[in-house]
């Protein structure tokens, strides 16, 4: 007799950090982590969040629930960060804290199948993060994909995205990369964008903006979000996942945000009630430390300057080693066109290794990227970058 949990399968593993942390060799280098390294390989924590967490314990601020939607300050601050401090917008965002990106696409994913009155399908990127995919399944929405990545040109395939766009039933949910798209770096030009934004326009389609990479793509938060501000002025509808992870850092504090957009001031306090009612029964409300923390950073005139510092310090670093790793593949005599780890954007380059290339850099190198040719760019440093460039061009010679 089978017992209560016996039709429980076993499941995949979720990370490869595990097969990273086996290996014994000494040069084995990590490019799988979605997290940032600095320039000598160790998780950085920004030194404006060190100087907001020593403001805050002087503060000896008490531990009581923040409210359902979470720190107020924070809020107000990131949904200014992401739409602009001046636009025109701003009284009509629905917004909730949210327990990081994940948690701002779920309660987004919850949002949508409960109130959007038009359809049950998001469609996704091909390929997108991963989790996308779970997390708007968990929400009982139903998943179709466009076409977005050329293995080709290793680069947008913007025609077939825009027939896709054009081709789906009116009304249906496209989610979109607000920038730095992950995993394959490649982002649409503003040009494209303006060209997505008319197809999704006249399809009566419906935006949701995941925005993980606020100022970490090229170092400017503004101009990251010119799709999401484009996209408004053009009159369309948004909703928006914001995460603190990267921009800030705050990985494990979970800080991030949900917000859509009404079509009044009215509007948005029905859709304020209503987000309160779905969040009160998943988590009741959001953690208020790390939401602090974004808050005194967001809000502090003097620190807010000091820590678009460090987002562009960040963002340089990769692209510094974008660079350093295409010259040293040309360097070695590499024949391939690398043009592409220096036109990509954001953490991640999608290198165009197949899945065998990708495992003989495991097995023979020690070096551990995704099965999809993927490589974490904050992996790389001035040490490590020769030996990973001689390891890459073995396995494409
Ligand atoms: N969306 C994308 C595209 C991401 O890459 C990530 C993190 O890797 C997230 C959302 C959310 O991450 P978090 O929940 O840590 O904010």
């Amino acid at each position: 007799a089978g017992s209560t949990w016996s039709n429980v399968p076993q499941g995949p593993p979720v990370s490869i950090t595990e097969a990273y942390k086996a290996d014994k060799f000494e040069l084995k280098v990590n490019l799988g982590v979605g997290a940032y390294r600095d320039g000598r390989g160790e998780p950085y924590v920004l030194p404006s969040v060190r100087v907001a967490e020593e403001r805050i314990l002087m503060k000896a601020l008490d531990k009581e629930y923040a409210g359902i939607t979470g720190v107020p300050s924070f809020t107000k601050a990131a949904i200014e960060l992401a739409y602009g401090k001046s636009s025109p917008v701003l009284d009509r965002v629905a917004a909730t804290q949210s327990i990081s990106g994940t948690g701002a696409l779920r309660v987004g994913g919850a949002f949508l199948e409960r109130f959007y009155p038009y359809a049950k399908t998001v469609y996704l990127p091909t390929p997108s993060w991963a989790n996308h995919a779970a997390i708007m399944k968990d929400s009982k929405l139903d998943i179709k994909s466009y076409r977005y990545y050329s293995k080709k040109t290793i680069g947008l395939d913007i025609d077939g995205l825009l027939e896709d766009i054009v081709n789906a039933p009116k009304g249906s949910i496209f989610l979109f990369h607000a920038c730095a798209h992950n995993p394959t770096g490649v982002d649409p030009t503003p040009e494209q964008w303006r060209a997505i934004s008319g197809a999704v326009k006249s399809g009566g389609h419906f935006p949701f903006f995941d925005m993980a990479y606020q100022g970490f793509a090229s170092g400017d938060t503004d101009k990251d979000a010119y799709a999401l501000r484009y996209f408004i002025e053009q009159g369309h509808p948004v909703a928006l996942a914001q995460s603190f992870a990267k921009n800030m850092g705050l990985y494990g504090e979970r800080v991030g945000a949900f917000s859509v957009l009404a079509e009044s001031a009215e509007g948005k306090k029905r859709l304020d009630s209503q987000i309160k009612i779905l969040v009160r029964p998943l988590y009741s409300n959001p953690p208020v430390n790390g939401a602090r923390i974004a808050s005194e950073i967001l809000n502090d005139p003097t620190l807010n300057k000091q820590w678009l510092g460090e987002v562009k310090g960040m963002a340089d670093r990769i692209i510094s080693m974008r660079a350093a790793l295409k010259t040293n593949l040309e360097q070695i005599g590499s024949k391939r066109d690398w043009n592409h780890i220096t036109s990509q954007i954001g953490m991640f380059a999608y290198t165009g290794l197949g899945p065998e290339q990708v495992d003989r850099l495991a097995k023979e190198f020690s070096v551990y990227g995704t099965k999809d040719g993927r490589i974490s760019v904050a992996g790389i440093t001035s040490d490590n970058v020769k030996y990973l460039a001689q390891s890459i061009h073995k396995v494409t010679v």
